[in-house]
């Protein structure tokens, strides 16, 4: 398997969440091409980003000239300017990229994004509404969507599973939630979260991360 972490990357559109997309994996080691149309944009990150170009993405020869159809992950980061979002993204998928990923402002912009040959599509300010949603309704302390219908949230444990063990409790067979971790209040403030296990025996003061499918996760996080 291709290491993630090291394959290089182009990030087209250095907006805001290009721009941090790109500066963050540029930390964390990988290599990156970063590409703007904006003359300006691409002046104020040359500092910063050090293969950086200022070209059209809906131009099918400035993107072979730049090497990008030899790269494996490509990020379409324009989201406003939908036009230029869908057809970057096609010209992408007619560049045979294998690993394309675009940034979607709504639902349907997602839909067409996924149509014209995008592998993954992000709506980051949807997602981010739903999860502080989410957070700010219930006895969530986080909320984290892993797929469409699959996700794992953060939160104390309910009265009833408190002092059994996890096996004893049955929540999986019922509920179809599973709790992969928790961190002991009672280990003080270094705690860290470790993994659970059918043994693991949940207390008062507790912080549980569970998974599983949405509405399972919305029941379960209702249990007193
Ligand atoms: P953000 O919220 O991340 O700031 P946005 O959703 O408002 O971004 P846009 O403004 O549409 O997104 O685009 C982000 C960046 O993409 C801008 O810096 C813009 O210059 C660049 N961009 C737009 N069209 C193209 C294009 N055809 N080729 C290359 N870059 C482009």
């Amino acid at each position: 398997m291709a290491d993630r972490t090291t394959d290089p990357v182009v990030v087209i559109g250095l907006g805001r969440f290009g721009r941090a997309l790109a500066l963050q994996l540029t930390e964390q080691g990988t290599e990156v091409l970063g590409i703007d149309s904006n003359e300006k944009t691409v002046a104020a990150l040359a500092n910063q980003l050090g293969n950086i170009a200022v070209a059209d993405s809906t131009d099918i020869e400035a993107l072979r000239q730049l090497g990008v159809p030899d790269f494996r992950h490509v990020v379409c980061a324009i989201g406003s300017d939908i036009q230029a979002s869908i057809l970057t993204v096609g010209l992408l998928s007619d560049l045979g990229i294998p690993d394309i990923w675009a940034k979607a402002i709504s639902q349907q912009h997602r839909d067409i994004l996924a149509r014209v040959g995008a592998h993954h599509v992000v709506l980051p300010e949807h997602d981010m509404g739903e999860r502080l949603a989410h957070v700010l309704t219930g006895r969530l302390l986080d909320y984290v969507e892993l797929d469409d219908d699959f996700a794992m949230i953060k939160m104390k444990p309910p009265r009833d599973l408190v002092g059994i063990t996890l096996s004893e409790s049955g929540i999986q067979a019922q509920m179809n939630v599973t709790i992969v971790a928790v961190k002991r209040e009672a280990a003080g403030p270094g705690a860290r979260f470790e993994a659970a296990h059918g043994d693991t025996v949940l207390m008062y003061g507790d912080t549980i991360v569970a998974v599983g499918p949405v509405p399972n996760l919305e029941r379960f996080a209702e249990m007193e």
